[in-house]
């Protein structure tokens, strides 16, 4: 029997992105007893997998393929979704009732949510550039370069340093490659941790061995069929036999240009993930949640929660605001940040500070304080201090903030690291 209420007018929801956030909410609409036709629409031709292990175990091979699923068999079947892989969503009508796919065909609907993340942002050029220039993003990303990194040692130059390039840099030093990363900012890192904090970051490449050129981009890559090295805007030229490019993502919004939907860096949505049109809500790292884009695991599977119920309420009767989280594995170092910190706040190192006061190479807790307020908390191999403090600005943003629907965060959960 259809479901009757506030959900009676729902019969078909279409979800565009078969990842994270896609899958979190499908998972969503079950949960909250949505009954109706359920069709989840994804240009890869993979059921949803984790991300995160891409860069880290998989890449080492230490994982494999089959321990990245999202959701297991007896899931999938509870769920009573149809799925449609290996097929793109290229335009959604001006009212958001059809998903017109690039295979000619069209989903009508009555809601829709768009989950369609973020693609790898290339280095300027033709094409993907020449053989062994690689960017991370999906499995088959993956998949190839892992065929790279094993089979023998090879010159890795990884352009950026941010989590792409930090975290593959260090699984290509565990698989003892020859390490070079380059970064155009003057440090890695800054825009999330701040100054002090990101130097911290960028000395684990130095001890794991990996060499990092701050403050110079990339001029042009050598070699034609395949790569011989990369020219430096400063004048270097460093050699190379692979190179991974991690300078950032973009939304996957292309297929929403001329819909109805406001588009600006992601879909902008208001603080309850609730775009231009009440019927279509957005989640992940494509949507622009009151004005913030998130590209992170947590906020890809927080925000379905209130994105779900406003599409079944038919209006935003809940709102969103959880507490930033992401946290990074370089070089045997677990990093967590949590917050929302500014530059001008102070750093205190609240444990792990050896007698001089400087940070613990072992691991240190450092908080973001501002006029006597902790704002937001660093750890490096810290987590269970990490968690406690985490739960402690989530509850102070619950009640700031008003947010009676904002909860503390539920630890662990499927894919977030487990605290020990
Ligand atoms: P995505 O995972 O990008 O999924 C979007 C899906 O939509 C994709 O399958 C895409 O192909 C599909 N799609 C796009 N356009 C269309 C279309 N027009 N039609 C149909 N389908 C379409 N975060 C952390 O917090 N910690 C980590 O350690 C961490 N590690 C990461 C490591 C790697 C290598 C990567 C790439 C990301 C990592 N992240 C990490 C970030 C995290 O994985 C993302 O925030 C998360 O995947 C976002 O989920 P999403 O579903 O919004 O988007
Ligand atoms: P990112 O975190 O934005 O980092 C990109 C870095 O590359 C920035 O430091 C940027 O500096 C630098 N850069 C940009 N252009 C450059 C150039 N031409 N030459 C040299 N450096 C350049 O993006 P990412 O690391 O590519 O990650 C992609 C996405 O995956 C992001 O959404 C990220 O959040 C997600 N991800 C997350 C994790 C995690 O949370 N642990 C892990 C992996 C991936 P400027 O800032 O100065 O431009």
């Amino acid at each position: 029997m259809r479901n009757m209420g506030p959900m009676g007018s729902m019969r078909t929801v279409t979800v565009v992105g078969a990842s994270l956030a896609g899958l979190y909410a499908a998972r969503e609409l079950r949960a909250r007893g949505f009954d109706g036709r359920l069709v989840v629409v994804g240009d890869e031709p993979h059921r949803p997998y984790d991300r995160p292990p891409l860069s880290k175990d998989f890449l080492t091979g230490r994982s494999d393929e089959d321990r990245l699923a999202l959701g297991d068999p007896e899931e999938n079947a509870g769920l009573d979704a149809e799925w449609l892989l290996g097929v793109r969503a290229r335009g959604l009508d001006a009212r958001g009732r059809r998903v017109l796919l690039d295979d000619g065909r069209a989903v009508s609907c009555d809601g829709v949510v768009v989950a369609t993340g973020a693609s790898a942002r290339r280095l300027p050029g033709p094409g993907r550039g020449p053989a062994g220039v690689h960017t991370l993003r999906t499995l088959d990303d993956a998949r190839a370069l892992r065929a790279e990194l094993t089979a023998g040692p090879r010159r890795v130059v990884v352009v950026g340093g941010g989590f792409i390039g930090a975290e593959t840099a260090s699984s290509c030093a565990v698989l003892g490659h020859d390490v070079t990363v380059v970064e155009a900012a003057r440090l890695p890192l800054i825009p999330q941790l701040g100054p002090e904090m990101a130097a911290l970051c960028a000395a684990l490449h130095r001890r794991g061995g990996v060499g990092l050129i701050t403050g110079t981009g990339v001029a042009a890559l050598r070699g034609t069929a395949a790569v011989t090295g990369v020219e430096l805007t400063d004048g270097r030229l460093l050699p190379a036999d692979v190179v991974i490019v991690g300078i950032g993502a973009t939304p996957d919004t292309g297929w929403l240009t001329g819909s109805a939907l406001a588009l600006a860096d992601g879909v902008l949505c208001d603080d309850g993930c609730v775009t231009a049109l009440p019927q279509v809500v957005a989640v992940g790292d494509v949507a622009r949640v009151g004005g913030t884009r998130a590209e992170h695991w947590t906020s890809a599977t927080e925000q379905p929660r209130v994105a779900v119920h406003n599409l079944l309420a038919g209006h935003t009767a809940r709102t969103v605001r959880p507490l930033p989280y992401f946290w990074s594995d370089q070089y045997g170092a677990r990093i967590q940040f949590a917050g929302r910190r500014l530059d001008t706040d102070t750093v205190r190192i609240a444990e792990g500070a050896t007698a001089g006061g400087a940070p613990d190479e072992g691991g240190f807790l450092a908080l973001y304080e501002r006029e006597g307020r902790t704002t937001a908390v660093l750890s490096v191999d810290r987590p269970r201090s990490f968690t406690r403090v985490r739960r402690e600005l989530a509850r102070a943003a619950t009640v700031q903030d008003g947010t009676a629907n904002a909860k503390e965060p539920a630890l662990p959960r499927e894919g977030e690291p487990a605290v020990p």
